[in-house]
């Protein structure tokens, strides 16, 4: 069949998790056998997240073909289990550089170019071409922001005339809104719900299924009166009550018959029960730890969580698999010192350096590598987290002071962490970056081949910096080793300390590939060894 497209809204408030709900709505698809796109329309200028500061907007997520996305494309991907690419991440930005350039290469003959058509018929193109491109059936579009937010107004309108042009049957909006429980009056209410449905009225857009976010479940009657009140069918008037965790949420939709409903709009018939077996289990194993394990995060942004959200829900499947909740200490590592460094770090069972850019809290990075190297405590960093890991091999085993990255100390007589030859010239923000999946040959019987249990892998990258390989050979003597490459370059991918318990370090950065059904090796492998 071509291509359904179901385009998801949100009203009333941010933050209702309208990436996680469109997340599920593709997970029971894809359990029902489909094949299932997801995209997010970003309304911000920025041409990517790249640049923004994750205290602002959360972690940058990196997809294998090297596009810097908002977080929600993490969610599409731990959720589905898919790759996604540049193709599922639109923003404001990037739709305006599209069409301005066309517009400088004189494409548009002469006409004046405006938001109505040129920039609606670019976000209509970008969600087409994400249709057509590999025999999807449902493609599901999520729209960022809140309905009445001046610059999501374009993609409304966008969406408004590809309901009109694809038809009723082939394209569909699911809103989701809020019902606040006022416990003064001991009351659900639903205005707010009204008030945003009224709003997208007035753009045009009759929601057919609503998901309602609600902290108490909500009865029939009050899903009656909204379905009244909205022009929507009862049965299409979905609740999505707060659950422990955010992988629950299929469950809750699937016993809300999202699916359903959305089939039934559709007008599909003959579709197969949608097959939640090993995700049911996920959730049964979560819900029963044998254990609790300690972990460390040392970082700098760890005052906002969803700064290192895909590290987070790495150590939740990972945690999962070995039957233990990873409870996650965060410490902020400008605050760590040589001095105070065992005692803040004290009672942790695992250590993860996380990743990072500049010099702020960098040398309590390095501090903690110290104690986890020394004191034997289980080790894993990643990107920033390694480069600190070389840095202090450096020079607390190789003697060199002064080893630094060139990031932070460009004048160092011992870079051991360098920009490479090849990458000297780019100047463009995200264009100095090595970005997206490359391939990492692993050396027999090292940790990390045995934790993988494969000769190949590919894992995706965002940094500028490397391990300087002049260094190589010293490194590796005094017993750091290089036990992941990449062949074409001869850059070094991973490093590992085989006299030490468990002390391995990422320049790539492995929490992008973890998913619920299959979580990452590394992350396994770590939590394993702190569970013993
Ligand atoms: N700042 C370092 C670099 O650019 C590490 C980046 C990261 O941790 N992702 O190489």
């Amino acid at each position: 069949m071509a291509a359904k497209y179901i385009f998801v809204t949100g009203g009333v408030v941010s933050s209702l998790g309208k990436g996680i709900v469109a997340a599920s709505l593709g997970n029971l698809l894809q359990a029902r056998g489909y094949r299932v796109a997801i995209q997010k329309l970003d309304p911000y200028l920025n041409v990517d997240p790249g640049t923004l500061n994750p205290y602002e907007h959360g972690e940058c997520y990196v997809t294998v073909d090297g596009a810097v996305t908002d977080l929600d494309l993490g969610h599409y991907e731990r959720f589905l289990g898919i790759n996604t690419t540049q193709a599922n991440t639109v923003t404001t930005g990037r739709i305006y550089q599209t069409v301005i350039e066309r517009e400088r290469k004189g494409e548009y003959n002469g006409k004046t170019v405006q938001v109505i058509p040129h920039i609606t018929d670019e976000i209509k193109r970008r969600i087409l071409r994400l249709g057509s491109c590999c025999e999807y059936d449902f493609v599901i579009t999520e729209i960022g922001g809140t309905v009445g937010d001046i610059e999501g107004l374009p993609y409304i309108e966008a969406v408004r005339q590809l309901r009109y042009e694809l038809g009723a049957g082939n394209a569909l909006f699911v809103h989701l809104t809020l019902v606040p429980y006022v416990k003064a009056a001991g009351e659900l209410k639903s205005k707010p719900t009204q008030h945003s449905v009224k709003l997208l009225l007035e753009n045009g857009v009759q929601p057919d299924v609503l998901v309602l976010r609600t902290e108490k479940d909500l009865p029939k009657e009050f899903r009656k009166k909204i379905a009244l009140f909205c022009n929507v069918d009862p049965d299409a008037v979905t609740q999505s009550v707060d659950v422990p965790t955010i992988y629950e949420v299929p469950l809750v939709m699937q016993e809300e018959k999202l699916d359903e409903v959305v089939l039934k709009k559709f007008g599909i018939t003959n579709a197969k029960e949608a097959n939640m077996t090993a995700w049911k289990k996920f959730i049964e194993k979560y819900k029963q730890p044998k254990k609790t394990v300690n972990v460390g995060l040392v970082g700098k942004y760890v005052e906002l969580h969803d700064a290192y959200k895909s590290i987070l829900e790495s150590f939740i499947h990972a945690g999962v698999h070995n039957e233990c909740t990873v409870k996650i200490h965060f410490f902020q590592s400008e605050n760590i010192t040589e001095q105070n460094v065992a005692e803040t770090l004290k009672g942790m069972q695992g250590i993860m350096v996380a990743p990072g850019f500049g010099e702020r809290g960098m040398e309590g990075k390095i501090q903690a590598v110290r104690y986890a190297r020394e004191g034997k405590v289980p080790f894993f960093g990643i990107s920033l987290g390694m480069q600190c890991a070389v840095i202090e091999f450096a020079r607390n085993v190789l003697g060199y002071k002064d080893a630094h990255s060139t990031e932070i100390n460009p004048s160092t007589k011992h870079n051991v962490i360098d920009v490479m030859e090849g990458q000297k010239n780019i100047s463009n923000p995200s264009g100095t970056m090595r970005l997206g999946g490359y391939e990492c040959t692993l050396k027999k019987g090292t940790l990390a081949q045995k934790t993988y249990g494969q000769a190949e892998v590919t894992e995706r990258h965002r940094h500028r910096y490397e391990l300087n390989n002049e260094f190589l050979p010293e490194l590796e003597q005094a017993g750091m080793l290089a036990s992941g490459v990449n062949e074409q370059t001869k850059l070094v991918e991973i490093v590992e300390i085989p006299s030490h318990p468990f002390f391995i370090a990422t320049q790539f950065q492995p929490e992008f590939q973890s998913s619920v059904l299959k979580p990452h090796p590394l992350f396994m492998a770590f939590v394993k060894k702190i569970a013993e």
